[in-house]
C-alpha cells in the first residue's frame, strides 16, 4: 500500500506540474489533459498526442505533424530570413531559439503536398515559433503559398496555430494580415479552394484574417478559437464569460465553424474533400 501511496504522490506531482494548458506534452509517466483533466499515461496520448477523452489535440511542432499527415511534402522559402526592423530587445536570441526548437526558418512550414494521388498546398503554423506569432517571414511564405497554389491550380489546406501577431515587429506583423488576404482573395477569383484548419490556439490577427477566410473551415476537438483572450474580453465588457467560450465546439454551435475533425481521421477526409471539390462538371 506504501508503493501505492507513493505512485499516487509522483502522479499527482506530474499533474500539477502539467496542468497549464499550452505547455509542450510532457516527458513524465503521466499527465494531465488541459481541457478534460483527465489523467493519462503518456503512451496513451499515442503518435496523434491527442486526449484519449475529449480528442483535445496537444500543441505540436508543425515538423511533428507533417510526419503523419501527408505522403509527401516540397517546401518552400527555407531561404527567407526575419529582420529585426524595430531592434526590439532580445528579438533576435528569441528567434534563434524558436529556429533550433522547431527546424523552422519562421512560424510556418509551407510547400506542396500529396495525400495518394490527391496535390494541393499546404501551410502549417507552429504554435511554438514564439507563439505561433505572424511576423513579417510568416506573412510572406503564406502569401507566397497563396500566390503558387494559384499559378498552379491548386487547393490550399492550411493549418492555423497563433497568439496573434508579432509584437516585436509592430506594425509590419499586422500589415500581413491585408497581404496574405488579398493573395487568398486572387485564389478564390481563380475558383479554387482553400480549407483551414483551426488548432489550438488561434487568436488575434490570425483569426481576423487567414484563418477565417477559408470556404471550408475545420478544427480539432477543444481547440482554441478567438479574437482576444478571454480575461481581456471580461475587463472590457465587465462580465463574467463562460470557461468554454471559446473552445471548437461552442465557436461550431454559435455557426463560425463548419465541423471538427479528429487528428486520426484528417489525412483521409482533408484528401476527401480536396477530391469532390476538384471534380468540376461531374454532377
Ligand atoms: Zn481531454
Amino acid at each position: 500500500m506504501q508503493l501505492f501511496d507513493e505512485l499516487k504522490t509522483i502522479s499527482k506531482k506530474h499533474i500539477k506540474a502539467n496542468k497549464k494548458a499550452g505547455e509542450k506534452v510532457p516527458s513524465g509517466l503521466w499527465i494531465s489533459c488541459p481541457k478534460c483533466q483527465q489523467s493519462i499515461y503518456h503512451k496513451d496520448l499515442g503518435k496523434y498526442k491527442t486526449c484519449p477523452n475529449c480528442y483535445y489535440g496537444f500543441r505540436i511542432h508543425a515538423r511533428e505533424r507533417l510526419e503523419w499527415l501527408v505522403d509527401t511534402f516540397q517546401e518552400f522559402d527555407t531561404d527567407l530570413e526575419t529582420k529585426d526592423p524595430l531592434n526590439f530587445p532580445g528579438y533576435k536570441e528569441k528567434l534563434i531559439k524558436a529556429q533550433q526548437d522547431s527546424k523552422l526558418n519562421d512560424s510556418v512550414l509551407t510547400g506542396i503536398a500529396m495525400i495518394d494521388d490527391v496535390e494541393f498546398a499546404l501551410g502549417i503554423m507552429d504554435p511554438y515559433f514564439i507563439m505561433g506569432s505572424m511576423g513579417t517571414v510568416t506573412g510572406e511564405k503564406i502569401t507566397r503559398l497563396f500566390e503558387r497554389a494559384t499559378q498552379k491550380n491548386l487547393p490550399v489546406i492550411l493549418f492555423a496555430a497563433s497568439g496573434g501577431a508579432r509584437m516585436q515587429e509592430g506594425i509590419s506583423s499586422l500589415m500581413q494580415m491585408s497581404k496574405i488576404s488579398q493573395a487568398v482573395k486572387e485564389h478564390s477569383n481563380a475558383g479554387l479552394l482553400y480549407i483551414t484548419v483551426i488548432t489550438d490556439p488561434t487568436t488575434g490577427g490570425v483569426t481576423a484574417s487567414f484563418a477565417m477566410q477559408g470556404d471550408i473551415i475545420l478544427s480539432e476537438p477543444r481547440a482554441l478559437l478567438g479574437f482576444a483572450g478571454k480575461r481581456v474580453i471580461e475587463q472590457t465588457i465587465h462580465q463574467k464569460v463562460p470557461d468554454d467560450l471559446q473552445d471548437a465546439e461552442t465557436v461550431l454551435k454559435n455557426g463560425f465553424i463548419d465541423n471538427i475533425i479528429k487528428r486520426e481521421d484528417q489525412k483521409e477526409k482533408l484528401a476527401w474533400l480536396v477530391k469532390i471539390h476538384s471534380m468540376k462538371g461531374a454532377f
